[in-house]
């Protein structure tokens, strides 16, 4: 459904997308995932006819946006990372007026009820956007892009500056859009891609550094196997004891001190959860454990991983 071929992107020397390719087939939902400057939102705009590219192709349906971005267009459905609503107009008038923009042929009234009832955003219909929160606003942009029912869509960095709730809400919505919908997000957030799709692109200093079934960046994420333990007794002993314990490759106290309790990060063998040896090693001594959590990586960390893991054939 979508073809990228070698697309650059070069301001002057700088290249913001360097020589990309990937594909995205009938139904799939993909995460474009990638550090803030990595090139998402300029690959997202080429794809959508709103910037043009250096060079290479982008392809939507088998059409060349750049040689028929009209009908190539009609195809997609995009929320930019700036949303493109009119602050002075009602909802309602926006939405028609996106409706009048990309001529559509479905029945009005019925379509708008439909777009407004999925983005739950029927309640504030006949409100000025410019009143309404950042989260109604992100799904009103939402909403813009639904109009019309293009197969394709594509949404940069959708959750960007909303509360948690709202993010579940946003989430759940493009789940949903994708049983019948190709859909491409972008985001910077691993776990959001996790959450929603079916293969995830990474994408850093304008190189795509990992093409994958979500499935497999998850497997390559969680062998990293790092504890924060907060443990109540005395630091150098409890730090010594925790070294031990079989499975532990190093043990680190953070300098976090909370009453009677110490802080350690603790990092495993791949593959050895030590949690409850670290239980029993503790509890033996009379030292109780007050706290522990799972430390996740960040991106850095995760590319290194991936990179590291090889799991990528385009490189
Ligand atoms: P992302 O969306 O992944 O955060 P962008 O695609 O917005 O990244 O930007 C990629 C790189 O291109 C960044 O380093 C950015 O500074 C640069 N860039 C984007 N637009 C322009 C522009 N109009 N002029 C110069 N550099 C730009
Ligand atoms: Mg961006």
């Amino acid at each position: 459904m979508i073809q990228i071929t070698n697309l650059v992107k070069n301001y002057g020397s700088k290249f913001a997308v360097d020589d990309i390719s990937f594909r995205v087939g009938k139904g799939e939902i993909v995460g474009f995932l990638g550090p803030n400057g990595a090139g998402k939102s300029t690959t997202m705009n080429i794809l959508t006819g709103y910037l043009s590219s250096t060079s290479g192709e982008a392809r939507v349906g088998g059409i060349d946006i750049l040689e028929n971005p009209y009908e190539a267009k009609k195809l997609i459905g995009f929320l930019p990372e700036q949303p493109p609503v009119y602050p002075d107009m009602t909802v309602d008038e926006y939405l028609n007026f996106v409706y009048e923009i990309k001529q559509c042929k479905l029945n009005r009234e019925k379509h708008l009820l439909e777009i407004r009832t999925v983005t739950k955003i029927d309640d504030v219909r006949h409100r000025l956007i410019k009143n309404l929160s950042k989260g109604y606003r992100q799904r009103v942009g939402i909403a813009q892009a639904l109009v019309g029912n293009p197969p394709v869509i594509i949404f940069d960095e959708p959750t960007v500056g909303l509360d948690p709730k709202q993010i579940i809400e946003i989430r759940n919505l493009i789940r949903n859009l994708g049983q019948n919908h190709t859909v491409i997000l972008s985001t910077h957030i691993l776990s959001e891609v996790q959450a929603v799709c079916d293969r995830i692109v990474i994408i850093n200093e304008g190189k795509i550094i990992a093409d994958e079934k979500t499935e497999n960046i998850t497997r390559v994420v969680e062998e990293n196997r790092k504890y924060n333990v907060k443990v109540c007794g005395p630091q150098r002993e409890v730090q010594a004891a925790i070294n031990g314990i079989p499975g532990v490759v190093s043990v680190d106290a953070t300098g976090e001190r909370d009453g009677d309790s110490y802080t350690f990060q603790i990092e495993a063998e791949k593959g050895n959860d030590l949690r409850k040896a670290l239980f029993y090693a503790m509890s033996e001594r009379n030292w109780p454990i007050i706290g522990l959590e799972a430390v996740g990586m960040n991106l850095e960390e995760v590319f290194i991983k991936i990179m590291d893991a090889d799991l990528t054939r385009r490189r």
